[in-house]
């Protein structure tokens, strides 16, 4: 039987990911030093270049200090797992396309969303940057230190109509662009000033274009020392299309998302669209 794995080049998956992390020269992940020396491969995985560092000594390889790195897997399986979480896809489909059992899978795709998370580059943007939030329900799924004393749901969590709040399990999940640039995406705990405002303070340049819907927790954007525009309802910017995003990904019938999980499922959603900046 054919299987999507079996199509793809692990050694083009090396070529990559050595390309994402380093695109000018190999920098050692202990000391940045780019005084490197070339150790051979590694040996049960051919295409994965071992290194040493010349300043503190310390081997590395392609994979040291990635999401990717301790695995068995070949590294094709686990890109091609990316791909498809970005797509998407369930645990299910995934175990069924790569011919791994399904708890493998569950624990890859947990790995992979809490890497990326943890991982997630802190980001400077400037220029014209677009601003816009979703509200997720997220629950304590999976957690059960977050309901004690509550009585047991006998149905879905339907979360409450409009805008929420983290304290009512339907956090906002906040999403900034910079048009032809980088993304920030943070789970707020709610939209007040308070909290939105040192979010865009430490994220965005003074004197960036923002753009916004016509929501008045956006009003002392001049005051802050941005030019404010506005979105007009329904267009098809790079800030709307982010947003789609984030509620085609959570709206799928087969998630149910703990507060925990969420930006991962979110920030996963982007891996196919973007350069993959959490490797
Ligand atoms: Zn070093």
């Amino acid at each position: 039987m054919l299987h999507l794995h079996h199509l793809i080049d692990d050694a083009k998956c090396y070529e990559k990911v050595r390309c994402l992390r380093w695109p000018y020269a190999v920098r050692c992940p202990h000391c940045e030093s780019n005084k490197i020396a070339k150790r051979g491969r590694n040996h049960r995985h051919q295409e994965c270049r071992r290194y040493r560092c010349k300043k503190c000594g310390r081997c590395f390889d392609d994979l040291t200090g990635t999401i990717f790195a301790g695995h068995h897997q070949p590294l094709r399986v686990w890109i091609t797992g990316l791909y498809l979480m970005g797509l998407n896809v369930s645990n299910q489909q995934i175990a069924h396309e790569l011919d791994l059992n399904e708890s493998d899978v569950q624990e890859m795709t947990s790995l992979l969303r809490r890497g990326v998370v943890e991982r997630r580059p802190v980001v400077r943007l400037e220029g014209e940057v677009e601003c816009d939030e979703v509200y997720v329900i997220a629950g304590h799924k999976g957690r059960s230190d977050g309901i004690r004393g509550r009585k047991a749901r006998r149905n879905r969590l339907k979360g409450a109509r409009g805008r929420g709040t983290l304290a009512t399990e339907k956090p906002p999940i906040f999403g900034m662009i910079q048009r032809g640039g980088e993304v920030r995406i943070a789970m707020l705990e709610n939209v007040q000033q308070q909290t939105l405002a040192p979010l865009m303070l430490t994220t965005i340049t003074a004197g960036s274009t923002v753009y916004t819907d016509e929501y008045n927790i956006h009003e002392r954007l001049t005051q802050r020392g941005y030019e404010h525009k506005f979105v007009i309802v329904g267009a098809n910017t790079p800030g709307t299309r982010m947003a789609t995003g984030f509620m085609r990904c959570m709206s799928t019938p087969w998630r149910a998302s703990g507060r925990c999980c969420v930006l991962g499922y979110v920030l996963i959603e982007g891996f196919p669209k973007r350069n993959c900046p959490c490797i």
